[in-house]
């Protein structure tokens, strides 16, 4: 027999640009395996990971309760249709329940999914339960909800849209941290405002307490659902179990994704017994929305944060980074801000360029880190990083920062 031939990352990436559609601009670099905020590429190069998969892993790869949470639903039971009763989305929801504003739980499969969720629940609300044919919503420049057709409408960034008209009708975009704005584009017409708490692909741009208070006020005083998309900053990125929770204003309808189902596709549309109402048998439905192995890995997730002390060290890791961020800043003029919130920071550049280079030389290095929104680079460790992780991360970013600016000051 002829012995299989070693994988190679370099073979991999020759296949996979063969028969992969072509829209990632992939980095060039392969996984073969991860532990905690550790990945290794098929060379055995070992990897220090502040990207988390796009802020899925926030426990790190393949955490322990989540492996043994997956392995044991796997061999009782997968899926058995959204028709019949099964134990782990319950328990799960209950979780979700408990820790939020919530009363009410729809899984489905992603973000996007989740957020097309809640505009349907928002309109379907202000029809049938609030009875008028105010159903627009309002949404962020600078926002972004997703890449199905709905959700590149409702998204504030021109990018995500070119190439793809027409998109659906029913989304006004107003400045984000404007509440003038966001009331002028609503009066009238809108039946739900729809904002991130933090936007993430956007900068990691935080909503300021000012506006996140003005704007509950406001949809109180029209009448509007107040929907929060914390695909990217929910379950435990900021410090608290929910972006929402730091601002003190609740919303009607929240969209969570990403985190949530610890690296298996898992989205969640929570909402207010009021709200959910909205939804009765048949207006609402997805195959595999929330199946028992899905939903163990999220309850394991979400265990997990709740009994290891990850919130603390999410805000204890966050100010460590920030702090030192912001002293790369003071020494590096071509740093011009860090932005964020426990361990979502964002490290906005005067040149992006300098961005990728960095990146690339952080990759190079071992460190994974992230460009977003053309300038700003991102970082989203797992929330259960360790001191020592930080600091390992930290001196490879100082490297990096001193190859691609200089040494200054
Ligand atoms: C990633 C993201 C989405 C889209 O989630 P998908 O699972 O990729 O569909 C939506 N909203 C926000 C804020 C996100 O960060």
């Amino acid at each position: 027999m002829k012995k299989a031939k070693k994988l190679t990352s370099a073979n991999l990436i020759e296949r996979s640009n063969r028969v992969l559609m072509n829209t990632y601009g992939r980095l060039p670099v392969a996984f073969i395996r991860g532990q905690g905020a550790r990945l290794w590429d098929p060379e055995g190069k070992e990897y220090l990971d502040f990207f988390s998969g796009l802020a899925v892993g926030n426990l790190g790869h393949c955490h322990p309760k989540i492996v043994s949470a997956v392995r044991a639903q796997s061999g009782l039971l997968f899926h058995t249709s959204n028709i019949f009763y099964t134990e782990p989305p319950v328990r799960l929801a209950e979780l979700l329940v408990k820790h939020s504003f919530a009363d009410k739980v729809f899984f489905c499969n992603s973000g996007a999914e989740a957020n097309e969720g809640a505009v349907k629940l928002a309109r379907i609300y202000a029809r049938n339960c609030r009875k008028d044919e105010r159903v627009g919503v309002v949404t962020m420049e600078n926002s972004f909800h997703g890449r199905t057709l709905g959700m590149i409408s409702a998204t504030g960034q021109e990018k995500v849209k070119v190439g793809f008209a027409p998109l659906l009708e029913g989304f006004r975009t107003a400045r984000f941290n404007d509440l003038a704005g966001v009331a002028k584009a609503a009066e009238g017409w809108a039946g739900a405002v729809m904002l991130e708490p933090i936007q993430g692909e956007g900068g990691v741009i935080p909503a300021t307490p000012e506006f996140m208070t003005g704007v509950r006020k406001l949809c109180d005083r029209l009448g509007m659902l107040l929907i929060f998309d914390e695909v990217q900053v929910g379950i435990g990125r900021t410090g608290e179990m929910f972006a929402y929770q730091h601002y003190g204003v609740e919303p009607d309808i929240l969209t969570l994704a990403k985190a949530v189902g610890g690296g298996l596709p898992l989205g969640a549309v929570l909402a207010t017994n009021e709200a959910a109402a909205a939804f009765t048998p048949g207006t609402h439905a997805t195959t595999f929305g929330g199946n028992a192995v899905v939903t163990a890995a999220g309850e394991a997730v979400i265990n997990a944060i709740g009994f290891e002390k990850i919130l603390s060290n999410c805000r204890r890791q966050g100010k460590t980074l920030r702090s030192a961020l912001e002293k790369f800043a003071a020494r590096y003029p071509g740093i011009r801000e860090i932005r964020g919130r426990g361990l979502i920071l964002g490290m906005e550049l005067a040149d992006g360029e300098k961005g990728q280079q960095l990146v690339r030389q952080a990759l190079s290095a071992g460190l994974i880190l992230n460009l977003t929104h053309g300038n700003v680079v991102r970082f989203l460790p797992p929330l259960n990083i360790t001191s020592a992780e930080v600091s390992r991360g930290l001196k490879l970013l100082e490297k990096c920062l001193a190859e691609v600016y200089g040494n200054q000051k």
